[in-house]
This record gives structure tokens, C-alpha cells and sequence, in this order.
């Protein structure tokens, strides 16, 4: 992260600028529950903060009229996007670049909140984390541009903007935005918004598979309701949605804990997401007899498979990608 402020304007004679980035998230636990009456989904889940991290520059524009915001998107080379884009998977289509792209609707916000700039704004995305893949890589944009408005706010207005109201901006534009602002390892109630941080002892080691496909998040929560509406997916209660004690302990390295925790990991989203993407059936029992630990990333199909260590994942995407699939070892946490 960095940014150019007024000092180096100075410099420069460019206008103020501010680069930062935030990282996409694997749901370690994804416990769902009943429907609440304003249509959301209570859960608990465990977030992971992902070393694909993605980065948003956001750009004073006095050439540009004033409340007119710019969109820029670039693949950064060597990711799993940028994977997807060699195998012509990737649809530049699938991110719109208008006033509904989130990194464009966090600058706007944070930009109004603190009474607007005497121009327009250019927002540039640097994209690693798959889009659609249940990575949260739109909630990683979201943050990374708040973050980088309020500099830029700041550098060009020196108007201060509270870590409140960020953060208030964040829980606006999606449940997994103040995630990605804060990053490292959280436990996530509510509708994954409400957050209380858990300590990592050492980031566990895993592998990302990426899919030549996208799955809708909603889609996925509806399969679910599907489901369970059939009887074939039960319904936890209220007070069953808890993360479970020893996968958090064998996170912060309690001695005491060891490798069955992992058993622990649980996604309930995954069931509705192999239903909707069969093919990825076949590709989890190729990981399991692989001897990693597979589940599907969030509401898919991002597929995420814990490795005994860091050489077993290098070893296991190295083997994945001579296979054909897009796959890049990855730190959690
Ligand atoms: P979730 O956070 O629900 O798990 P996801 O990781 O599956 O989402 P994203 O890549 O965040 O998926 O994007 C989902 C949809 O949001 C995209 O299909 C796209 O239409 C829209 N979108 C808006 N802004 C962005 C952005 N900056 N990057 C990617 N997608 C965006």
C-alpha cells in the first residue's frame, strides 16, 4: 500500500493520488441459518484473509467535472485472473465499470459523506482475486477503495473522515466489506458483518483453484432455501450457529489442538454450490485423494484445499496447473 499526498505533489505537479489495497477471503466456517424477516440469511462464519490481494487507486481528476467518477480495470499478471484470461475465460463484461462497480460506489460514498471535491475522480482496479468466485474480490475493491478515498479526501481537502465512518461506509455496501478492511482472521455474525477478530499463529498453508465458471451469490443462497424446503439440507437454529472452539484454537496454535480440527471446517453453502456446479464434484475427491483438505470458497466455485504444509501446496498447484486447472498456492490468514 502507499500513497502520493501533497507533499510529493509538490514534487510532481501531479494531482494527489492514494493506491491501497485489501485482500480476497475464504470461509474457513459457514454455518447458515433460518431467513430473517428482512430477507437475509443469520450466520456465523470464520473469515480467512487470502494473500491474492487486490489494489485500488483512486485519483483527484480537476479535468473531469465534479462528482464524475472514472473506472479503470487492469488483470494483474501471473494471477488467477490473469490464468483465466490465457484460457479465455475471464469476461471483462462480468465487472461493470459504472456507478454499480463497488469500488466506484465506495469512493462516491466516502467522497459525498465528506462534501464532495472540486472535480472528478479516477478509480483504477488492479484485479487478482476471481470475480463471482465466492472470494469477496468486489468486497476487497470496496475496501481498498474507501480506504483510498479518505487519503485522498484528506490530501486534496484535508478533511478527515472518523475509522467509524469507514467503517459504517463498509457495513453499507456488503456484509464481507468490513472484512476486507481489517483482513487477518475474523469471526463473522449477523449477516457476517458484525466482526470480532482471532488471532493466527502462523498463516496455514492451502491451495486456490479457480473455475472457468461464476456463481452468483444470491443463486447459491436460494438453492439453499431450495434445499431445505425439500427436507434434503437441515436448517441449524439460532443458537447452534456458533464457530466451533477447537478450529479456533488450532488457528491461534493451541498446543492442546491438533490437525482433526480441520474436520471442522464446514460450509453450508456448498452443498447448493456443487448442486448448481456438478463438475466440482469429481474435482474435490481429486484433492481429497490428493491429500489436501478441499471445501468450496464461500458460494463458490473458488475451491480452497488445506495443505499439510507450504511445499505440499506449491507442489499440489504446481500439478493442478500442469493438469489445466488455474490454481496458485496461498497463505490463509
Ligand atoms: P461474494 O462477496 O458475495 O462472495 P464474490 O466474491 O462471489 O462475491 P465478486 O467478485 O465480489 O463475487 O462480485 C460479484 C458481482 O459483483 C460480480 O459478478 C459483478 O457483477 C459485481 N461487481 C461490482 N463491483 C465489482 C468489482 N469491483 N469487482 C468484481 N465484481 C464486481
Amino acid at each position: 500500500t502507499g500513497s502520493v499526498t501533497a507533499a510529493q505533489r509538490a514534487v510532481t505537479g501531479e494531482p494527489p493520488s492514494s493506491r491501497m489495497e485489501a485482500p480476497g477471503k475464504v470461509n474457513l466456517f459457514l454455518a447458515v441459518g433460518p431467513t430473517r424477516a428482512d430477507g437475509y440469511h443469520s450466520l456465523a462464519t470464520l473469515y480467512a484473509a487470502v494473500d491474492v490481494r487486490e489494489a485500488v487507486t483512486v485519483s483527484f481528476a480537476p479535468d473531469l467535472p465534479e462528482g464524475h467518477i472514472d473506472c479503470t480495470l487492469e488483470v494483474v499478471p501471473g494471477s488467477l485472473v490473469d490464468q483465466q484470461v490465457e484460457r479465455g475465460s475471464f469476461d471483462p463484461v462480468s465487472v461493470p465499470m459504472d456507478e454499480s462497480n463497488l469500488a466506484v460506489r465506495a469512493a462516491r460514498t466516502v467522497i459525498e459523506r465528506a462534501g464532495g471535491l472540486p472535480g472528478g475522480v479516477r478509480v483504477h482496479i488492479e484485479k487478482a482475486v476471481p470475480v463471482a468466485g465466492g472470494m469477496g474480490g468486489g468486497s476487497a475493491d470496496a475496501a481498498a477503495a474507501i480506504k483510498a478515498a479518505v487519503e485522498l479526501v484528506f490530501a486534496v481537502t484535508g478533511r478527515e473522515t472518523l475509522v467509524s465512518d469507514s467503517l459504517e461506509i463498509a457495513r453499507g455496501l456488503g456484509a464481507d466489506v468490513p472484512f476486507a478492511m481489517t483482513g487477518g482472521a475474523a469471526i463473522g455474525t449477523g449477516t457476517g458483518a458484525e466482526l470480532s477478530p482471532v488471532p493466527v499463529s502462523s498463516p496455514w498453508p492451502a491451495v486456490l483453484i479457480a473455475d472457468d465458471g461464476a456463481l452468483s451469490t444470491p443463486s447459491v443462497f436460494s438453492r439453499l432455501d431450495a434445499l431445505r424446503e425439500q427436507g434434503q439440507a437441515v436448517t441449524p437454529r439460532d443458537e447452534d450457529l456458533q464457530v466451533p472452539d477447537e478450529l479456533l484454537g488450532a488457528l491461534a496454535g493451541d498446543p492442546g489442538s491438533d490437525s482433526s480440527a480441520l474436520s471442522l471446517l464446514r460450509n453450508d453453502l456448498q452443498t447448493p454450490a456443487l448442486d448448481l456446479a456438478p463438475h466440482l464434484v469429481p474435482r474435490l475427491e481429486e484433492l481429497r485423494m490428493a491429500g489436501s483438505i478441499p471445501i468450496v470458497s464461500g458460494s463458490g466455485p473458488t475451491l480452497i484445499a488445506l495443505t499439510r504444509d507450504h511445499e505440499s501446496a506449491r507442489i499440489l498447484a504446481a500439478h493442478l496447473r500442469e493438469v489445466g486447472a488455474h490454481a496458485v498456492p496461498v497463505v490463509l490468514g
